[in-house]
């Protein structure tokens, strides 16, 4: 099987139909970055910037972040990263940030309105993205984004940034390109809004899951009422996927759900060009594709979500593969 993925890692990662689809890694430590040029992957779609400070015993300083992000870009050499700012909070917790009690903490103080409302950790880390990626792209997204205003506030601490280092004289980005994370489901009622402000979206599907069906992604006794792949998630996706193909934004999917094969194939299914997923999910999933029409698979999937058939949609793509 590793050779068989090994083989196919030079070859373009397009359906029989000839629908490109672009394949990236999740990330998040220094040791993932061999397997940017390993997996033959288009770049990384989900840097998880917490992660250095998860491992760290205080905050990461600004130079300890923009160390972290030149060696990523640097590995991805010219191919694309889109870091996420830090997403703390709810399961995620620093052991040496003061711990805040929350009946609900996966409802509570975390990632963006965390950012928002702490700006001194927030700008630090944008400071250190920005020098990172000096004379390149910079990619940047925000987690959890439940309203249009967290965007727009979010974007005017960047530009703040971006100001300030241009009167200091320090070298930028060549261009920055700045998007939101699709995790709330809020976020789907204002999908024409958020589409009119960023440069890109990124689904996470790990949250929008657990937010759509009121289901604790972390506890078992619940995490497998749903299927991931039922109607109502579909339907979600089918509406972001719509809107954002409408508006001729960017929209890449980076939960867990692109890293499995039959999955993945019903994202395609479902309009999804731009997948991010574990490294070691690249291979299966190109396999896949490219044994795949991705017209037939999206003919499948409509078919799918309209009828509401009692037949899973699961064991609908076992038949067909
Ligand atoms: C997600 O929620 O799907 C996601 C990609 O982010 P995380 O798993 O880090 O919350
Ligand atoms: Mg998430």
């Amino acid at each position: 099987r590793q050779e068989q993925y090994q083989a196919l890692r030079s070859l373009p990662s397009r359906t029989k139909d000839g629908r490109d689809i672009g394949l990236y890694l999740n990330a998040g430590l220094l040791v993932d970055l061999p397997h940017v040029r390993e997996s033959g992957a288009h770049g990384i779609g989900l840097f998880r910037t917490e992660l250095q400070f998860m491992i760290a015993s205080q905050f990461p300083r600004t130079s300890e972040q923009q160390a972290l992000y030149k060696a990523v870009l640097e590995a991805a050499g010219d191919r694309s990263v889109t870091f996420r700012t830090l997403d703390i909070g709810g399961d995620k917790v620093l052991p040496y940030m003061h711990k805040i009690e929350e009946e609900n903490p996966a409802l509570g103080w975390r990632a963006i309105r965390l950012g928002l409302d702490r700006p001194g950790l927030m700008r630090s880390q944008l400071r250190a993205l920005l020098q990172a990626a000096a004379g390149r792209e910079l990619r940047v997204m925000f987690p959890m984004v439940a309203a249009v205003e967290e965007f727009d506030h979010a974007r005017a601490m960047m530009e703040r940034e971006i100001a300030f280092l241009r009167r200091h004289g320090k070298p930028l980005p060549d261009l920055v390109k700045l998007g939101a994370m699709v995790e709330v489901p809020s976020i789907l009622w204002q999908l024409d809004e958020i589409l009119a402000r960023v440069d890109f979206l990124s689904v996470g599907s790990n949250d929008l899951f657990q937010f759509l069906f009121a289901v604790d992604r972390g506890n078992a006794r619940v995490a497998g009422r749903f299927d991931t792949l039922s109607v109502p998630i579909l339907r979600a996706l089918r509406f972001i996927t719509d809107k954002a193909a409408a508006a001729d934004v960017p929209v890449t999917l980076c939960g867990e759900l692109a890293s499995r094969p039959l999955e993945a194939a019903a994202l395609i299914g479902v309009g999804f060009r731009l997948l991010s997923m574990n490294p070691a999910a690249i291979g299966p999933v190109k396999a896949m594709l490219m044994e795949v029409d991705a017209g037939e698979l999206e003919s499948l999937v409509t078919e799918h979500i309209a009828a509401h058939a009692d037949k899973p949609l699961r064991a609908v793509l076992r038949e067909f593969a």
